[in-house]
């Protein structure tokens, strides 16, 4: 296969100045840059061909060298060069954009001001939604309308009036950047005869001040997925404001759930709890009691006889939904015995004979306790 004549990989004629060709080069490169054209062979060719041309053409002996022999210059025995000295096209990227190599990833090297926003990404979004516990429990679709950025539609995403013209600025190229060598340093700021644009609108659109995007208040229909999370983000990738002059990727939106305290449940992971209020004569007679579940159903669960303040009973498979997972967390039903109170005079009065016909087996916690505390009193006399 015969190779491409520099210059016209380059698309320069062989006369052309050093800033030609660099700006040549950086137009050139943008478009066929491998991150922009993920796994597209083509593309990456089209880039090491026009960096092995740069890095040729952009050093005067290499140049004068391959001005006199073309291509047969750094072939075997040549002066070395040609495609195996730019393997590294990190290199010829850091002197002409500035940053890291090869290990900075496009948006590093192509961030900041000027035309390369066309590469730039819009900005993420983030909104914040409020949703009941039965609601993290079912799941859900919700309408929400919020304000997204996006091309201006009077202008098309130009900035520029209809029929105003755009001019590639002259300071810096297009570039939006200008570099100055201060002793050993080379410092890099944005152009100020363009604002670091990199060009100018003659004219700015009306609608958007010039700035090529407008707000506009969308109606997107986002899906909660049932388990969610207090705290859960979730992203919508694409479906936040447009990039600058719509051509780089939008940037997410996020939505952030808050999940609203229950009244009734209260949840931890996959699990939920309950405290359920029990009346003394049940909790020592045993019984049956009817417990409200997430699910808007109904449990019942059988009390034992003599069941304590603090016993958990679970009901199983009853808890949250887990996020993507037919699963259940379970429930768990805590016990606390309420003490009856404001008694009329026959209530009273039979507990006091039920008190007055009871021992300690009756009550063998506070048996005990009692037990104890009087060994303790015992000690101190001794
Ligand atoms: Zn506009
Ligand atoms: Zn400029």
């Amino acid at each position: 296969m015969s190779k491409r004549d520099y210059y016209d990989v380059l698309g320069v004629d062989k006369t052309a100045d050093e800033k030609t060709m660099k700006s040549s080069f950086r137009k050139k490169a943008m478009d066929c840059h491998p991150d922009r054209h993920p796994d597209d062979p083509q593309a990456e060719a089209r880039f090491k061909e026009l960096n092995e041309a740069y890095g040729v053409l952009s050093d005067s002996q290499k140049r004068s060298a391959y001005d006199r022999m073309g291509h047969r210059a750094f072939e075997q025995g040549g002066m070395g060069g040609g495609s195996g000295g730019f393997q590294d096209f990190g290199d010829i990227f850091s002197q002409i954009f500035g940053g890291g190599g090869s290990s900075g990833g496009f948006s590093d090297m192509f961030g900041g001001g000027g035309r390369r926003q066309e590469a730039a990404r819009g900005s993420d979004l983030r909104y914040e939604m409020d949703i009941s516990l039965e609601e993290a429990f079912n799941g859900k679709d919700v309408d929400i309308t919020i304000p997204i950025a996006g091309d201006c539609d009077r202008c098309d995403g130009l900035g520029a009036e209809p029929g105003a013209s755009i001019e590639t600025c002259g300071t810096c190229s297009g570039s939006g950047k200008v570099r100055t060598q201060q002793g050993f340093f080379t410092m890099e700021r944005a152009c100020s005869t363009c604002g670091g644009q990199g060009e100018y609108v003659s004219n700015p659109c009306r609608k958007c001040d010039g700035q090529g995007q407008i707000r506009q208040k969308t109606d997107l229909d986002v899906s909660i997925p049932a388990g969610v999370e207090d705290g859960t983000r979730i992203r919508l990738s694409g479906q936040g404001d447009a990039a600058p002059r719509g051509r780089g990727q939008s940037g997410d939106l996020y939505i952030f759930i808050s999940v609203k305290p229950h009244e009734l449940f209260e949840r931890e992971g996959p699990n939920l709890f309950c405290n359920a209020p029990l009346p003394m004569t049940t909790a020592t007679l045993g019984g049956e009691i009817e417990i409200p579940t997430i699910d808007g159903g109904r449990s019942k669960i059988k009390i034992p006889e003599g069941s304590q303040s603090g016993k958990r009973l679970r009901l199983r498979g009853k808890g949250m939904s887990v996020l993507r997972s037919s699963q259940r967390g379970d429930m768990y039903v805590e016990l606390s015995i309420e003490t009856p109170t404001k008694l009329n005079k026959k209530q009273r009065k039979l507990l006091e004979e039920f008190a007055e016909i009871s021992g300690d087996d009756i009550s063998p916690e506070s048996a005990n306790f009692f037990s104890k505390a009087r060994r303790f009193w015992d000690s101190l006399v001794e």
